[in-house]
């Protein structure tokens, strides 16, 4: 069913506890942990806690949990006092864009000087 875990997806192995992640923030909905192999002084991951394979599917399905995820990534932007400076969140979307998990994950990344547009 929509949403519902799956058995061969790491992100749902996170949300469940099974791989451990160093998190920084949690709601009912939504999980932040740092990306293990951080491209930024702040790279975190906000992923719903729910299964979907990309940020659309997510938002075409439960678009506040959608909201829920951005909303959430402002919130570790501020933690993180990466705000001033300026941060980017990404939500790659597909292999051919470099989508390697299929759990709707979004990255938020700052703490030093951006490109664009990103390669
Ligand atoms: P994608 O390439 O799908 O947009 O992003 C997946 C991200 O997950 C990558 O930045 C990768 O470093 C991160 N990642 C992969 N495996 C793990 C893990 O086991 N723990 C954590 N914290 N991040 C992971
Ligand atoms: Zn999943």
């Amino acid at each position: 069913m929509a949403g519902e875990p799956q058995a061969d997806c790491l992100f749902c192995k996170i949300v469940a506890g099974a791989v451990p992640a160093t998190v920084v923030r949690e709601t009912g909905t939504t999980i932040a942990f740092r990306d293990i192999n951080p491209q930024a002084p702040t790279h975190v991951l906000v992923i719903p806690k729910a299964h979907y394979p990309d940020a659309a599917s997510l938002a075409a399905a439960e678009p506040g949990i959608a909201a829920d995820v951005l909303a959430e990534a402002g919130r570790v932007a501020a933690d993180e006092k990466i705000e001033e400076l300026g941060y980017r969140i990404v939500l790659n979307t597909g292999a051919g864009a470099g989508q390697t998990v299929f759990h709707a994950h979004a990255h938020v990344l700052g703490g030093r000087g951006l490109e664009w547009p990103p390669g």
